[in-house]
């Protein structure tokens, strides 16, 4: 894509999604992490529909730990994979309390390190939590990336590099948010809403999907028009003859 057309991709996604930041709910750089980990090959609103009751009783390592893995795996079970999850959020916060003061450390390398963090949660937290501009590539930005030509790879670290490599200063920070949002309301994987995207002139995807409103009202219109063009029916006879009415008319010798 053509550095014109990734300022103007961004320039439009930014202005309808002024202030992007994630929609994992949190209250503290922790609270973030254990979100992000609780989310993986899990919807962000499953998520925020359990954590509430989490984060009531532990918003801390200290208090994780005092909760324990039971009192994590009762609170979390609405969320797939969730023995595994809870095991890795009394882990990692152990880890959080002996290395590293009880609190999120702000390094790559050092948030990697922990249990159930990969490289694209420990963007996350890089950039929601510590302002760096990271680009995490989740399956949203993976597909709106390749779609619109901005980035196209084959994997998710491809198109993280691509998008490390192209994406201006200026738009990197909220880059990544800015991909996921569209990707989740408007890029839909299935059916991407393309007939309100504000970056269809400049996307190469095709077939762009119809305004399905605007569809209905072409095929109606095509119906009426159909039915006057419809020749004249002879008087007395009907369209299509009944099973009984083709019974009794003669037969053609
Ligand atoms: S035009 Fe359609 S395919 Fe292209 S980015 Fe917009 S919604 Fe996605």
């Amino acid at each position: 894509m053509k550095r014109a057309d990734i300022d103007r991709l961004f320039s439009a996604l930014a202005e309808v999604i002024p202030a992007p930041k994630t929609e994992l709910e949190y209250t503290n750089s922790f609270t973030l992490l254990v979100s992000v980990v609780l989310s993986a090959q899990a919807t962000d609103k499953g998520v925020n529909a359990a954590t509430p009751g989490l984060f009531a009783l532990a918003d801390t390592p200290q208090a994780m730990l005092e909760l324990g893995e039971e009192g994590v795996r009762e609170k979390i079970k609405t969320i797939g994979l969730f023995n595994a999850k809870a095991r890795n959020v009394i882990a990692l916060s152990r880890i959080l309390i002996e290395r590293h003061g009880g609190e999120v450390p702000a390094s790559r390398e050092a948030l990697q390190a922990l249990p159930g963090v990969g490289r694209k949660t420990a963007s996350v937290v890089m950039n929601e939590a510590f302002g760096e501009a990271t680009i995490a590539v989740d399956t949203h930005v993976f597909r709106v990336a390749n779609r619109t030509g901005l980035a196209p790879g084959r994997t998710p670290d491809a198109v993280e590099k691509k998008l490390e490599a192209i994406v201006p200063e200026r738009w990197k920070k909220g880059a990544h948010h800015w991909l996921i949002l569209h990707g989740r309301y408007t890029c839909l994987a299935r059916k991407p809403h393309c007939w309100i995207c504000v970056i269809a002139d400049i996307c190469p995807f095709k077939p762009k999907t119809p305004d399905p409103e605007e569809e209905a009202r072409l095929k109606a219109e095509a119906r009426v028009a159909g039915r006057r063009r419809a020749p004249p029916t002879p008087r007395g006879e009907t369209r299509r003859q009944t099973p009984a009415a083709r019974k009794k008319a003669p037969r053609a010798r």
